[in-house]
């Protein structure tokens, strides 16, 4: 299989990380299987009155743990693999989080820049009614993902809303606050990042002020992760997005940086830095390396290459096994992607409560919260990585797979 296909990856990783359990073989297969999978096909009517079909997924991997949580994709390269990979990757992360939620994850095969606002509206309703055979709060709980934001998951809130007859804002997370948004829910998964990456150089003892960092991605993740950084007196030196990248080995002006891409909807062409490529900046030499795009990019053919100290992945599945396998034998830090953007679904999760209990915390709060949560599960798999002398993305996969099949045997197998 080749080594791009992230569920094959996602399998590679659960098989070395139970090869370290002692779970039954039934339990293991359990949860090496999604629970369930939809494809759903339909029709949106275009601004110019052609209708066009779409394809659309959303997998439950497991439910063991509770309603299922994650995101939702737009992109127009989305497949059932890709989203069986992602689900799975959430089982383990709301896990490994101490959350009370099993994985999901959901996507639509379609780039969102080629759609007028009302043709994403219609794809974004038609989407939802689509997927509400298994979408509800008690049951299954979508966010936003590459693609997606805050006004389409107000979109699917207000679908299913309607369907219902009355408001259910718990439906969904990631929505604007005006809506039951949660504060600080935008800044959640970058924040959480940087929380893991201060955690990682404290541990290798490396100085936080003045450390560089390089950034794949400037969307809801990278660009957060890029200011939190900036703000913690990191130097980011060099950023890319999916049209091009800058590079200032003085550190960029990030706060300027996102008002230009606010502009002009690229980072490329900031003025004061030179152009870099994707390639380019995997292979920066920097102290920390945030991939916070898309799966495998540092892969077999780039990993002997790549420069960092720390790699701290906001992106999820963004190294091949094959890569780990390469960085872990260079002593390179890696801080796995279920722990490192781990912040994003624990205040999701805050979201969702204060949803339900239609009550509201303040941003001081949810921050101290995620905080705790992420500090936590951070040395939670620093301490199972002692214990049976593994890489970390092993020791957080085995802490997050023992709590699923404990709880697993716990409730017992029905009938
Ligand atoms: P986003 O759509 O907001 O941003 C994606 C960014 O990646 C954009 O800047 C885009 O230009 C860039 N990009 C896309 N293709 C690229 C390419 N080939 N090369 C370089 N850059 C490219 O998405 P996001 O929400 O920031 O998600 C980014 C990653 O973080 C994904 O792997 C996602 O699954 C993961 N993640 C997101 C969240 C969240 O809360 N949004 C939580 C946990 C993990």
């Amino acid at each position: 299989m080749a080594e791009s296909n992230a569920y094959q990856n996602a399998l590679t990783q659960f098989d070395k990380a139970v090869a370290h359990l002692n779970l039954k073989r039934g339990i293991a297969e359990t949860l090496r299987h999604p629970k369930r999978e939809l494809t759903v096909n339909f029709p949106v009517k275009m601004d110019n009155g052609e209708v066009k079909l779409y394809t659309g997924y959303r997998v439950h991997h497991n439910t063991a743990l509770g309603p299922t949580k994650g995101g939702i994709r737009y992109h127009q390269d989305v497949s059932l693999d890709e989203v069986r990979a992602l689900a799975m990757w959430m089982t383990w992360k709301c896990s490994l989080m101490g959350l009370p939620y099993g994985g999901a994850k959901g996507g639509v095969i379609v780039d969102p820049k080629t759609l007028s606002l009302n043709e994403l509206e219609a794809l974004t309703r038609r989407y939802a009614t689509e997927i509400s055979i298994l979408m509800n709060p008690q049951g299954d709980v979508p966010a936003p993902d590459v693609g997606t934001n805050g006004q389409i998951m107000a979109w699917i809130m207000d679908t299913y809303s309607m369907h219902n007859g009355f408001t259910l804002p718990a439906v969904v997370t990631g929505k604007p606050v005006e809506i039951g948004g949660s504060a600080g829910r935008l800044e959640a998964t970058g924040r959480g990042v940087m929380v893991t990456a201060r955690d990682a150089m404290q541990r290798l003892n490396m100085p936080v002020e003045g450390a560089t960092a390089a950034v794949q991605g400037f969307g809801n993740v990278g660009s957060v992760a890029a200011r939190t950084a900036h703000d913690m007196g990191m130097k980011v030196i060099a950023v890319t997005d999916v049209s091009g990248g800058v590079h200032n080995p003085n550190g960029l002006d990030i706060p300027a940086l996102v008002s230009h891409l606010a502009a002009t909807r690229s980072v490329a062409g900031f003025p004061g830095a030179d152009s870099i490529t994707n390639d380019e900046l995997l292979t920066l030499k920097v102290d920390v390396l945030i991939p916070a795009a898309l799966e495998n990019q540092i892969t077999s053919a780039n990993a002997h290459k790549v420069q960092c100290k720390v790699l701290a992945e906001g992106a999820n599945g963004p190294t091949t096994p094959e890569a780990d396998n390469i960085l872990n034998d260079r002593g390179i830090f890696i801080i796995p992607d279920i722990l490192c953007n781990g912040g994003g679904v624990v205040v999701s999760y805050f979201e969702w409560v204060q949803d339900l209990q239609a009550f509201f915390w303040d941003e001081d709060e949810i921050n101290k919260q995620l905080e705790r949560h992420v500090t936590k599960a951070f040395a939670q798999v620093m301490l199972a990585a002692e214990k049976h002398k593994v890489d970390n993305r092993t020791a957080a996969q085995v802490l997050a797979i023992q709590r699923v099949a404990d709880v697993t045997l716990l409730r017992g197998i029905y009938p």
